[in-house]
């Protein structure tokens, strides 16, 4: 199984998600069988998508959708469109999601897609057309009882109501259920565009409250001004933080008195200039600077592998709060441990965005909507009592948040497949 495992899936980022596995495994004496198990994902589809482009062309682009594992429920988990999208990318972010949706306690399983393309550079005619014929692909395995698709990174509101009318046209009805993230018209939840952001801040201050940091006192620098991004800045802002620094792929901005976030945002929501270019709200710094910038709390909030051996000894941060899905290295993030950086894994800082799916995803099957309050309420409860449980694990055992998160999620899952057994 190794073998093959390394074979199919073979990546930097799966290999992560393994070794972050195989660590917990150890520590929590899992059963070799299951271990086994856990390791591969239970279904992966390749497609290969034609699409007619403006210029009368056909061009291919691969698309690709894992399911990791579905003992606690039908899978769940977001579609990426990104250039460098790979089936072992996408297998590594489909465990994480099988973790995330067992630490929250939701009864799904994770899956993970994406689509090998650069969204920027299509029309909306062209954008349309490959999400329709990448819906119509995978229409065999997802479904409101299978696997449901959400966001991720390159994807948005109108491309999940694509595929939403994708799969209704099928079957000849309207499923809303079949994914979540979807624009409120047509059975999208109240507070899901930025539910991903509001949990990162209710996991930080949680770990601010426990680190008896001031608020007041607190200064944040956060990588990524996407959907995540951008809303952890407003959130965290107006619960009373410093926002010190921003960035996108191209750079950011800098200003040690706190950025004016809601203008800064306004005007690069509205596509005027890059980040770097703001003279008037800050000062413009590189990535690079942005990761190790002396802040309180660290939100890297953009791709994968950003805190490796290179800069991990250099970080000046109190806490890292890892709203993107694997931002840190194996190794990087031992050095982190040595250092006492609180680190609040992905698997529990962004599972807001998968809380709040599981709200839509509810209201569609009931086809009964909750208020916005009732919302933020209830995301909240479930996610400050995963912190709270994950960090008691890690007090009791003298490990590290992630261990400890890891454990609780791998915990769960394995009593769902110890009571299903082995089938046939
Ligand atoms: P997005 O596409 O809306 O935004 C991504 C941001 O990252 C953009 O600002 C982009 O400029 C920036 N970026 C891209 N490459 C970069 C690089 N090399 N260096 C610095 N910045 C870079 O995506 P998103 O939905 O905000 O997702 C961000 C992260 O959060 C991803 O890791 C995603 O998997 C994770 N996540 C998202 C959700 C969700 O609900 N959207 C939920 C859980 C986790």
């Amino acid at each position: 199984m190794e073998e093959a495992t390394v074979t199919e899936f073979d990546h930097p980022t799966f290999r992560l998600a393994v070794a972050q596995f195989d660590q917990a495994a150890e520590v929590m004496g899992l059963d070799p069988n299951l271990r086994e198990r856990l390791k591969a994902p239970q279904r992966a589809l390749t497609v290969s998508l034609p699409i007619r482009m403006d210029d009368d062309t056909v061009k291919v682009f691969m698309g690709y959708r894992v399911q990791h594992d579905s003992a606690r429920g039908p899978s769940k988990g977001g579609i990426r469109y990104h250039p460098e999208v790979n089936l072992g990318e996408v297998a590594a972010l489909s465990m994480w999601m099988t973790w995330k949706t067992a630490i929250a306690g939701l009864p799904y399983g994770g899956a993970k897609g994406g689509v090998k393309v650069s969204p920027s550079t299509l029309s909306l005619g062209e954008l349309e057309r490959l999400t329709r014929r990448y819906a119509a692909e995978i229409f065999p395995i997802i479904g409101p009882d299978k696997d449901i698709p959400a966001p991720d990174i390159g994807t948005n509101a109108q491309v999940m109501a694509w595929l939403m009318d994708t799969y209704s046209e099928q079957v000849g009805f309207a499923v809303p259920g079949v994914v979540t993230g979807k624009p409120l018209a047509i059975g999208g939840s109240a507070g899901r565009e930025e539910a991903t952001g509001r949990g990162v801040v209710n996991v930080t201050l949680e770990a601010l409250r426990h680190l008896n940091i001031d608020l007041s006192n607190t200064t944040v620098a956060i990588q990524g001004m996407g959907n995540v991004g951008s809303h952890t800045a407003r959130i965290i802002r107006q619960a009373g933080a410093k926002v010190i620094a921003i960035s996108d792929q191209l750079g950011g901005l800098y200003n040690p008195h706190g950025l004016n976030i809601p203008d800064v945002l306004q005007r690069y929501q509205e596509g005027k200039e890059p980040l770097g270019s703001m003279h008037k709200f800050g000062d413009p710094l590189t990535n690079e600077e942005l990761l190790t910038t002396d802040c309180t709390v660290l939100i890297p909030a953009a791709v994968a592998e950003q805190i490796t051996t290179h800069n991990a000894a250099k970080l000046r941060c109190r806490i890292l709060v890892e709203a993107a899905n694997g931002p840190t290295t194996l190794e990087a993030d031992s050095i982190l441990a040595d250092r006492d950086i609180f680190t609040i894994p992905d698997i529990l800082a962004n599972s807001g965005g998968v809380i709040v799916s599981y709200f839509e995803w509810v209201q569609d099957v009931q086809r009964f909507f909750w208020k916005e309050a009732d919302i933020h309420e209830r995301l909240e409860e479930i996610i400050v009592a995963a912190f709270q449980r994950t960090l008691t694990f890690a007090q009791e055992n003298k490990t590290t948040m992630r261990i400890a998160a890891l454990i609780n999620g791998i915990d769960r899952v394995a009593q769902a497949h110890q009571l299903r057994g082995l089938y046939p």
